[in-house]
């Protein structure tokens, strides 16, 4: 039986840097850079073997891929389908920013086979979005939907940050509201972060930025408000309605095997974890651009395991744990039944998870946890 596959592609062109935005991507300067940079994804992805494996999730992650050239999409998709075998059903998304696509490209990706979409909003408010120095306002964002929804779309994911500069519980409300009068089936929720060399971080003494206690009151009104309109939260910052959950951000989580194409793009595969540089220039004259490659030791990955499966509402299964790691997860973590008691944890069958008060501190319990040797 074939082993499951993702596949992850880094398309690292946005319209213009945002101002709290660490991730690897550069302004656009025009198409054919970004064709050029497709057709030297192709090439490696053709140059690629993994013959005991069935691809089940694709990612076009960024940047913006939706800056992406259709003929492009197409391209990638069709040396996927040719240099691995792909699930019929696999579930191929694609990352969408407002503005960057109409309704003309998302019926040409849809009947290419994409078949989700992950649109950044962040919020509903225009004075939010100028400060966070995005490309678009809120009825762009709603444009965009309408658009990809007329194009077919019934699978829309959208990203909503807390902790934005200025933001207060009202206009988080103001934007969660917004966001569930459209009921995408999926909502990620992200609590900005000031990463160096960003020009927030530069900026960052006169930004009015949420403390931490702000910033978890502003997690809660995600949580509750979510809840309260039939969202399932299934990790520790997304939601979904009708089961419909990211599978391909699940198997990060749940440690599957994924091959990432493009600068900055990390794989797991054959059990070796492995990155590539930011070098956009090597990347583009064809240069082995790997930056670090290595194999978990057996206490790194039972530490990757507990960390991963602790975000997920599903939480750490203790059977499943002794089955791969040939260890008793009570005598390795015996917090975790002190958890319970302190309302940190929950207990449902074999499985130990955080409760909402638990992942307000995760980090914290995480780090005491995993002080074993
Ligand atoms: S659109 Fe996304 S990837 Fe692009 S600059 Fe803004 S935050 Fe970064």
């Amino acid at each position: 039986m074939k082993k499951s596959l993702g596949i992850y592609l880094h398309i690292p062109f946005c319209i213009k840097k945002c101002g709290y935005c660490d991730f690897c991507s550069f302004p656009q300067k025009g198409t054919e850079d970004i064709k050029a940079y497709a057709n030297e994804l192709c090439r490696r992805i053709s140059a690629t073997h993994a013959s005991e494996h069935i691809v089940d999730t694709i990612y076009f992650g960024g940047g913006t891929p939706s800056l992406l050239p259709t003929g492009s999409v197409s391209k990638i998709l069709d040396t996927i389908t040719n240099t691995f075998c792909v699930d019929k059903n696999a579930e191929i998304t694609l990352e969408c920013n407002p503005a960057t696509a109409d309704h003309s490209y998302f019926k040409n990706i849809r009947e290419m086979g994409v078949n989700r979409l992950s649109m950044g909003l962040q919020s509903a408010i225009d004075h939010e979005l100028a400060l966070l120095g995005r490309a678009h306002s809120f009825a762009d964002f709603l444009t965009c939907f309408d658009s990809a929804r007329a194009a077919g779309f019934d699978n829309v994911s959208v990203d909503l940050m807390y902790g934005i500069p200025d933001q207060t519980l009202k206009t988080l409300e103001t934007s969660l509201n917004a966001l569930c009068r459209i009921s995408p089936e999926h909502i990620s929720t992200y609590g900005l972060s000031i990463e160096e060399n960003t020009p927030f971080y530069r900026q960052r003494a006169s930004l009015d930025l949420a403390d931490d206690d702000m910033q978890a009151q502003m997690y809660l009104l995600c949580s509750q408000r979510l809840s309260e309109q039939d969202y399932q939260k299934y990790e520790i910052s997304n939601f979904a309605k009708n089961g419909l959950v990211s599978r391909h951000n699940t198997r990060y989580w749940k440690r599957l095997e994924y091959l990432g194409f493009g600068v900055s793009a990390h794989s797991f595969f054959n059990t070796e974890r492995f990155s590539s540089s930011r070098d956009i220039e090597a990347f583009l004259e064809g240069k082995d651009i790997t930056d670090e490659r290595y194999t978990l030791t057996d206490d790194e990955s039972r530490q990757e395991y507990i960390m991963l499966s602790l975000r997920l509402c599903q939480g750490l299964d203790i059977n499943e744990y002794e089955k791969l790691f040939c260890r008793n997860a009570l005598d390795d973590l015996p917090q975790m039944n002190e958890y319970v008691n302190q309302g940190f944890m929950q207990k449902n069958g074999s499985c130990f998870s955080f409760t909402d008060k638990g992942f307000l501190v995760s980090n914290a319990l995480l780090s005491d946890m995993l002080d074993f040797s």
